[in-house]
């Protein structure tokens, strides 16, 4: 198994004058890179922070953050990267719930950082002389079961959770990536934000392998295209609306971009034309990948060696296996629909202080083995390719039919006139629950009723579009998950 610290330590003498890690304002070889790192692990281990200590960060992403991040592992300690896209009442409960000793942050975040209770603050831009001193000599040595990073989950679908990361999970992920080339060759975009799984997934292993990675505070469409050809990019893993927005740039065919070599896009449906797009205009391979923040199960739709399923999240990875269950927790029989229950991948050690929701959380089969539950419902077909729909809680119950918003936002995203769409479950006074298109028209004078009227003939009876709505713009988290939740609420709060 590969160790973090061990493999960094190992690393950054492999080649001090190559580039590590560039920002807007660094570009930092190895040596310098190594050199700050391993001096921060020096005073956070006089300052007797070790193995089960916890250190928060709240800034947006940076070449410092990084080696913060790289030199709290090589201290032996657990990173806690704060999503500063959450209120601060939220980010406070997560701040305690946490159990962080010292709170690390940004100009940018400092006043929401004091209001946090931490006892210590510390400014990301004064770091370097911060670590002044002798660096650590050699990482702490850790434990398989030692805290790695704790992650709060998106809150996508209700408060979120601290997602234990040990050192055995993220040494199963380093060893994992390496597949898909994010390696000592790979140059790395980080487009998002550093408290999101998706954004460490592709960081991770190019730190502990001596690649180079180039950080965004902060996406923009322009930027991210400029610093491509810069750097001559080769990996980034993004999500679907990066890719809505950077297809749509007038310049993007402008770009040289064929240094690009493998784009990873996770977290959020990405549509079937969109990939199609992107394999046509944007060199390299594209893979698709599903999985959550726990872990357990991944699955990769490798785009371009599968044109016809597209609409698919592919197939279950290596080492992996996928069933389906009914509400009872009852396993049903190839090609069913139901909730996806996963194993075998790194799995997470559980969620921090809440050991009902961790048991919530796990499946047992027959057999006695350990599943996490997805709470996303999906459906196998015959060649094996796993078809996502909705999450559990944003399936829509229409008279005693289970409709998946994503049948419909599949037809109406076919429409020429819709740029985005989202479909929900408003009340009902016939059927419970009856489904509400939300569309962001392409151009001005869309006709809603006409959108309706064409998706319904293609819809089955049961599935049918009650209203179609027009919107400027649909709601999404920092991640671009659309907020579903948030959608939702103003149509119930009227039923109360
Ligand atoms: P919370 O658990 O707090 O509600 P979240 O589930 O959005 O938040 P994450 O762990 O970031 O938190 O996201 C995992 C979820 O994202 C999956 O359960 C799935 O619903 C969705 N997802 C992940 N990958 C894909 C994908 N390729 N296509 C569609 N949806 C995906
Ligand atoms: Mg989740």
């Amino acid at each position: 198994a590969i160790d973090f610290g061990h493999a960094f330590y190992e690393v950054k003498e492999r080649d001090p004058a190559k580039l590590a890690v560039i920002d807007e304002a660094h570009e930092w070889t190895w040596a310098q890179f190594g050199d700050l790192a391993t001096r921060i692990a020096g005073r956070l281990n006089r300052m007797g922070v070790g193995r089960g200590d916890r250190i928060a960060v709240l800034a947006e992403n940076s070449a410092p953050y990084l080696a913060l991040y790289a030199g709290i592992l090589c201290a032996g300690a657990c990173v806690v990267p704060l999503p500063f896209s959450a209120q601060p009442e939220t980010l406070k409960i997560m701040f305690a719930d946490c159990g962080a000793t010292v709170l690390f942050t940004s100009d940018r975040y400092a006043d929401v950082a004091e209001t946090l209770g931490a006892g210590e603050v510390i400014r990301l831009e004064g770091i370097d002389a911060w670590a002044e001193g002798a660096p650590l000599p050699e990482p702490v040595r850790v434990k398989p079961d030692d805290f790695f990073d704790l992650i709060y989950s998106s809150g996508t679908t209700g408060t979120p959770k601290g997602i234990i990361h040990d050192h055995r999970f993220r040494s199963r992920q380093l060893v994992r990536m390496p597949r898909f080339g994010l390696d000592e060759n790979a140059v790395s975009i980080l487009s998002t934000p550093l408290y999101s799984n998706t954004t460490l997934v592709s960081a991770l292993p190019v730190i502990a392998r001596g690649g180079t990675l180039v950080s965004m505070a902060k996406f923009d469409v322009e930027q991210f295209l400029n610093l491509s050809q810069k750097h001559h990019v080769t990996h980034g893993m993004l999500v679907p609306v990066q890719y809505m927005r950077i297809m749509k740039h007038p310049d993007f065919d402008k770009y040289d971009l064929t240094s690009w070599r493998v784009k990873l896009s996770t977290s959020a449906p990405l549509p079937g034309p969109l990939i199609a797009d992107v394999l046509e205009r944007w060199p390299g391979d594209l893979f698709e990948v599903y999985g959550m923040t726990e872990g357990g199960l991944t699955t990769v739709l490798d785009a371009r060696a599968n044109p016809t399923k597209l609409d698919t999240v592919g197939k279950v990875a290596e080492g992996c296996e996928a069933r389906i269950i009914d509400e009872d927790g009852h396993e049903l029989p190839a090609g069913s629909y139901g909730e996806i229950v996963g194993r075998g991948g790194p799995m997470m050690q559980g969620y921090l202080n809440a050991d009902e929701k961790t048991q919530e959380s796990r499946w047992v089969s027959p057999e006695g083995w350990d599943f996490i539950r997805t709470g996303d419902m999906g459906r196998f077909d015959e060649d094996g390719f796993l078809h996502l729909l909705d999450r559990r809680k944003d399936m829509i119950i229409s008279g005693g039919f289970n409709i998946y918003a994503a049948d419909l936002e599949k037809v109406l995203r076919a429409h020429p006139d819709v740029a985005d769409v989202a479909v929900i479950a408003i009340p009902s006074e016939d059927w419970g629950e009856t489904p509400l298109g939300l569309v962001v028209p392409q151009t001005a004078g869309v006709d809603a009723d006409a959108i309706r009227t064409w998706a319904n003939a293609q819809l089955g009876k049961t599935q049918r579009l009650s209203a179609i709505e027009l919107r400027d713009d649909l709601p999404r988290s920092e991640i671009g998950k659309i907020l579903k939740k948030e959608l939702r609420a103003p149509y119930w709060e009227k039923t109360k």
